[in-house]
């Protein structure tokens, strides 16, 4: 009998990072924090490019397209994911925290870890 459990949720991932079986989500979130724990943190999803933004002081979210709520009212400027990933490239970063699992590769500079999924 096939069971839900076991299926591997990176074999079904809509454009979106959510499992189209079970409808968890698997996002590579990346954020521009300096971890001073003051000032606006931009974060976004490498995969999917989902962003959000909020107050790192307060956790006041500006706009998130994370959460589904609508923040459509916040007109201010949206970080994009590629943008996120350059400053990563220029600070240094851990390849093993923005990997892929589909492609093998970290989503900031591109370098292959794994062998990619079939
Ligand atoms: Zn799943
Ligand atoms: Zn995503
Ligand atoms: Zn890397």
């Amino acid at each position: 009998m096939e069971n839900n459990n076991k299926h591997n949720c990176y074999q079904h991932l809509d454009s979106k990072c959510r499992c189209m079986v079970c409808g968890k989500t698997y996002h590579v979130i990346a954020t521009d924090s300096n971890y001073s724990g003051l000032g606006r943190v931009n974060a976004a999803c490498l995969r999917c490019g989902a962003t959000e933004a909020f107050e790192d002081s307060t956790g006041a979210t500006y706009y998130s397209d994370f959460d589904g709520k609508d923040y459509s009212d916040y007109y201010g400027y949206r970080m994009t994911k590629e943008e996120i990933a350059e400053g990563l490239r220029l600070a240094g970063h851990q390849c093993e925290r923005y990997l892929d699992v589909i492609s093998g590769k970290c989503l900031v500079c591109g370098k292959k870890l794994k062998e990619p999924l079939k």
